[in-house]
């Protein structure tokens, strides 16, 4: 745990954002990583637009931790796209993170459990295998950005996250800094942006979004679900 003498977590998070918080999305990831060294760690989904921090990290430090979800539910792409990413980047410590196969067997033996509770589904396949990880962290880093929900608005670029602080150097780019970076940096997109999926989770979870235009529409369709969990605690 983060362990800073007469701080908490709330007040070392507001004076890191406060120092760096403006910073580019590159000079954040290194000062924190100068920071906190190996207690930092950084989760992807290798998702849609997931290369940009990827890229950025593989920069900085490519031997750094990199936490995978790994919920058995993913698109085929998505651990190609994983693989490829990994390759062509040179990072050296992508982590698998898989729930526990005695609690998959008891909460969710046939496989299902997505389609009535997802919910649940998420807390047994994400949650609490990341928050099991994260327990060898001090901090984490998100490729999370204000404009992809109402929810997400007014996040800070370090805030505190629990016992942890949670670090989110793409809080101000849009899509169109998404974009820009990927055509500039020539780098590989998941190949399921090119199907019109501009958010990537779990296959079944994930679908094409409507005409709302709202890139994450297409995930939990049908429940009022917007978030998987992972970011719950803010
Ligand atoms: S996104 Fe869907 S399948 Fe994946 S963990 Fe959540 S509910 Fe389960």
């Amino acid at each position: 745990m983060l362990d800073i003498p007469g701080r908490t977590v709330r007040a070392t998070a507001a004076d890191l954002d406060g120092r760096y918080g403006t910073l580019e999305a590159e000079e954040v990831l290194r000062e924190m990583i100068d920071l906190f060294g190996k207690r930092i760690a950084l989760v992807s989904s290798f998702g849609a637009d997931s290369v940009v921090l990827l890229h950025l990290l593989s920069k900085v430090a490519p031997d750094h931790p990199v936490l995978f979800l790994q919920t058995g539910m993913h698109f085929e792409e998505t651990l190609r796209y994983r693989t490829e990413v990994t390759e062509a980047l040179g990072l050296t410590n992508v982590i698998d993170v898989e729930p526990l196969f005695i609690e998959l067997s008891r909460e969710d033996p046939a496989a299902d459990l997505h389609q009535s509770e997802p919910d649940a589904c998420c807390a047994l396949r994400k949650v609490r295998p990341l928050s099991a990880a994260l327990q060898n962290y001090d901090a984490w880093i998100t490729g999370r950005r204000r404009h992809q929900t109402f929810a997400r608005r007014e996040m800070p670029v370090v805030e505190p996250d629990g016992a942890r602080i949670k670090v989110n150097p793409l809080a101000a780019w849009d899509q169109a800094d998404i974009d820009a970076y990927i055509e500039a940096h020539d780098l590989p997109r998941h190949p399921l942006v090119a199907e019109g999926y501009p958010s990537i989770g779990c296959a079944v979870c994930t679908r094409r979004p409507g005409a709302s235009g709202d890139a994450r529409d297409g995930r939990w369709n049908g429940f009022t679900k917007t978030e998987c969990g992972i970011h719950f605690s803010n």
